[in-house]
């Protein structure tokens, strides 16, 4: 939900791809583009959700943010310099202000270093300016993210711990450097149902006891609702619709996010997702016409032709679809 300590631009992203060398067989289109002039803002102390299926892009567009990818072509704005240039000692830097929180917490850690040992080398590094010894700040992270007691805790392997507690440790060890930011990239999906709201509320405080901003990546409308302030639906590569997030959930407008909507369940109008007439999104750079075309219920002549551009349909409400381009926003009831 929107937070009223959301203040300016921490991260303005513009242009952003990424481009892979494609497999021989593709060998008239020499490029897949799982990232495809993407744009988006990142206020401080704001949550926004990158919501899709696999091969989507949130994933490859998070790596790209924290700078794990050299993105092909377009800027990534921070505090005005434009990271997606930098290299060396800079791009490390940067690599302290912006922390990737894995998907799987288990293959994130190292199997034979304790969660002391996994904290220790971030905050060395880091060299925190904060009062206390080395010990001191270990255990005040590890009650930070509720693992307790901490005596117990710092001293055991990651197969000695829950899905939950290990994603936890993750947790801290990205908080050790006292980053601006953090990307998430599904960090509830490999764990337990009963402990998922734990997680969600946990990043929730977090972010707001650090003043950190946070891209939560997930394929869960419901859970991107529950915690970001703005949704961005992605679908090959293409960010297809985005607003704040109470909009997008109440009034779709795109027909993917509206079919995304249906398939998540407990939904009112419950239903599975189309397939792809390939089983995944078509991310060839020769790739014609809308990217949602083989799946969509709505698709006309002209869709086949070229891909539509993200445009304000509503107040802070955006989408990539022709059926907005003659129908104003009373078609979405505003
Ligand atoms: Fe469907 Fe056409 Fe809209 Fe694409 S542009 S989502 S094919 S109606």
């Amino acid at each position: 939900m929107a937070s009223s300590k959301i203040t300016d631009v921490l991260l303005r992203v513009s242009d952003l791809e990424v481009r892979f060398p494609a497999p021989s067989r593709f060998s008239k289109a020499r490029w897949i583009v799982p990232v495809n002039h993407v744009a988006l803002d990142l206020r401080r102390r704001e949550t926004i959700a990158l919501v899709g299926e696999s091969g989507s892009g949130k994933t490859t567009t998070g790596k790209a943010l924290v700078r794990l990818l050299k993105p092909w072509g377009g800027q990534i704005l921070y505090n005005g310099s434009d990271v997606a240039r930098w290299s060396g000692r800079k791009l490390h830097q940067y690599h302290k202000s912006a922390q990737l929180i894995f998907q799987d917490p288990y293959g994130s850690l190292n199997p034979v270093h304790t969660v002391s040992q996994h904290l220790s080398l971030p905050l060395q590094l880091h060299q925190s300016q904060e009062p206390g010894t080395l010990s001191e700040k270990i255990e005040s992270l590890l009650s930070r993210v509720g693992l307790v007691p901490v005596q117990e805790i710092r001293d055991k392997y990651p197969h000695e711990l829950s899905g939950g507690q290990r994603q936890r440790v993750a947790i801290a060890r990205a908080l050790a450097v006292n980053p601006e930011f953090m990307v998430a990239d599904e960090p509830i999906s490999m764990l337990d149902v009963s402990i998922r709201a734990d997680i969600l509320h946990l990043l929730q405080n977090l972010q707001n006891d650090f003043g950190l901003s946070m891209v939560y990546i997930t394929h869960d409308l419901a859970s991107a609702y529950y915690i970001a302030d703005r949704i961005l639906v992605m679908y090959g590569g293409i960010i297809v619709e985005s607003g704040d997030s109470g909009e997008i959930v109440k009034k779709p407008a795109h027909p993917y996010t509206q079919l995304l909507l249906a398939a998540t369940p407990g939904s009112p109008v419950e239903g599975p997702l189309p397939e792809t007439s390939t089983g995944a999104p078509n991310l060839l750079l020769d790739r014609q016409g809308c990217v949602f075309y083989d799946r969509c219920p709505h698709a006309m002549a002209r869709c086949q032709v070229s891909q539509p551009q993200l445009k304000s349909i509503a107040a802070r409400h955006d989408a990539a679809c022709y059926l907005y381009d003659d129908r104003p926003s009373e078609a979405l009831g505003h």
